[in-house]
C-alpha cells in the first residue's frame, strides 16, 4: 500500500440552507473533514446510511462538485483547484456508474450512441476504430451486437447498467467511481453486476471507489472499507479486519442490521439502535453518534473522537474504541456473512 492514485484532505461540502425570519442561514455539513486514501488496483468501500455524505463525497472526488474546503490529488497532481480544459483531461481517467442506470441512460440515445459519445468527447475520429472499441467493449460487459440499435427503454435494469458500465471504463480509466451500483437492481442480478465488476477490474486494471448503503455488498467486493456517519469517517480498514475485529459501536449496529440470510440461523446478538441520525444541520456537539450509543460517556457529549489508528491499517474515531469489546456482536454476524458472501460468488 504505497502507491495511492487518490490522496483526500480534509474534504468539507456545506451547503447554505435558508434560515427562517430574522435568522441567519445555517449550513448543511454533507461531508466534515474527510481524509482517506486509495491505491492503485484496490476497491475501497464508502459505507453509510442515507444522509451520511458519502455521494456527495463520490461526486467531489468526479468534480461534479466543488468541496468548500480540503484537498484532493489524483496520481499526484491536486485536482481540486483543477479547471476548465484541465478538468476534461481528468475526466478521461475518471468513469461513474450511478445507482439508477434508466436515469443516467439518456432515453433518446441507443446504446452504440451512448458508447460513442465519450469515445468521440475524448478524440477518437477514426470510425473504424470506434466501431471496433464499441462491440469489444460490449463483449466485455456480456452484451452483443443486437444490443447496438436499443434504446434503454428496450433493455432490462441489468442490461442497463451493464451499458452505463461499459460507458464508465470504454475510454480505459484509472478510477472508477461506483455509486450504489448494483441497489435499483433485482437481487439475482445485483450478484451478476458485481461479479462482472471484478472481472473487469483484473482485466482493466481498474481502482474502484464503491459507494454503498450495503455492508454486505460492499464487503463482497473490498479491499478497504470506511465507514461514513452523518459526514465524517468513524472507522476504516482492511474488509475482514473490520468485519472480524470492529471496533466502532456504529459500524456494529451497521453488521447488525443486515439480514440473515440462512435460515437456519434463528438469532443472533444484534446492536440495535434506534431514532434517526441527527439533522447534519445542527450536527452534535462531542461524538455525532453520541445520541445514539449505548457506551457513550460524559466525555463523548463534549470532545469529538479523531480518527486514530488504533492497530496497524486500522483506523477508528472513538474515545473507548481501546476499552469496548464489541465481538459478541459480530461473531455470530461473521458467519452469517461468510454464508452471504459463498451465495454471491455461486
Ligand atoms: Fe460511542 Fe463515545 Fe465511541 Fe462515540 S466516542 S462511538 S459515543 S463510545
Amino acid at each position: 500500500m504505497d502507491n495511492p492514485i487518490l490522496i483526500v484532505e480534509d474534504i468539507r461540502k456545506y451547503f447554505p440552507v435558508k434560515g427562517g425570519f430574522l435568522r441567519k442561514p445555517d449550513q448543511l455539513r454533507a461531508v466534515d473533514g474527510v481524509s482517506f486514501k486509495v491505491y492503485r488496483g484496490e476497491t475501497f468501500g464508502i459505507v453509510g446510511e442515507s444522509g451520511s455524505g458519502k455521494t456527495t463525497l463520490g461526486r467531489i472526488v468526479l468534480k461534479l462538485i466543488e468541496p468548500t474546503s480540503g484537498k484532493i490529488y489524483f496520481d499526484g497532481n491536486e485536482i481540486t483547484s483543477m479547471r476548465g480544459a484541465a478538468v476534461n483531461k481528468l475526466r478521461r481517467r475518471m468513469g461513474m456508474v450511478f445507482q439508477d442506470p434508466s436515469a443516467s441512460l439518456n432515453p433518446r440515445m441507443t446504446v452504440s450512441g451512448t458508447l460513442r459519445r465519450p469515445l468521440l468527447i475524448h478524440g477518437t475520429k477514426n470510425r473504424e476504430e470506434i466501431d471496433e472499441r464499441i462491440i469489444k467493449m460490449l463483449d466485455k460487459v456480456g452484451l452483443g451486437r443486437e444490443h447496438l440499435d436499443r434504446y434503454p427503454h428496450q433493455l432490462s435494469g441489468g442490461q442497463q447498467q451493464r451499458v452505463a458500465v461499459a460507458r464508465a471504463i470504454i475510454l480505459n480509466p484509472d478510477l472508477v467511481v461506483l455509486d450504489e451500483p448494483t441497489s435499483s437492481l433485482d437481487v439475482s442480478v445485483q450478484a451478476q453486476i458485481l461479479n462482472l465488476l471484478i472481472t473487469l477490474q483484473s482485466e482493466f486494471d481498474l481502482t474502484y471507489l464503491f459507494i454503498s448503503h450495503d455492508l454486505v455488498t460492499v464487503r463482497h467486493v473490498s479491499d478497504r472499507i470506511a465507514v461514513m456517519y452523518l459526514g465524517k469517517m468513524v472507522e476504516i480498514a482492511e474488509t475482514d479486519e473490520l468485519f472480524k475485529n470492529t471496533k466502532h459501536p456504529y459500524t456494529v449496529s451497521l453488521l447488525s442490521a443486515a439480514p440473515i440470510p440462512n435460515p437456519e440461523v434463528k438469532s443472533v446478538k444484534r446492536y440495535i439502535v434506534t431514532g434517526e441520525p441527527p439533522s447534519p444541520i445542527n450536527p452534535p456537539l462531542g461524538c455525532s453518534f453520541h445520541p445514539r450509543c449505548r457506551y457513550a460517556t460524559e466525555e463523548c457529549r463534549s470532545r469529538e473522537p479523531p480518527l486514530l489508528e488504533v492497530e496497524k491499517n486500522h483506523y477508528v474515531a472513538c474515545h473507548r474504541s481501546h476499552e469496548l469489546d464489541l465481538s459478541s456482536y459480530t461473531r455470530d454476524l461473521w458467519k452469517i456473512m461468510e454464508g452471504t458472501k459463498a451465495e454471491l460468488e455461486r
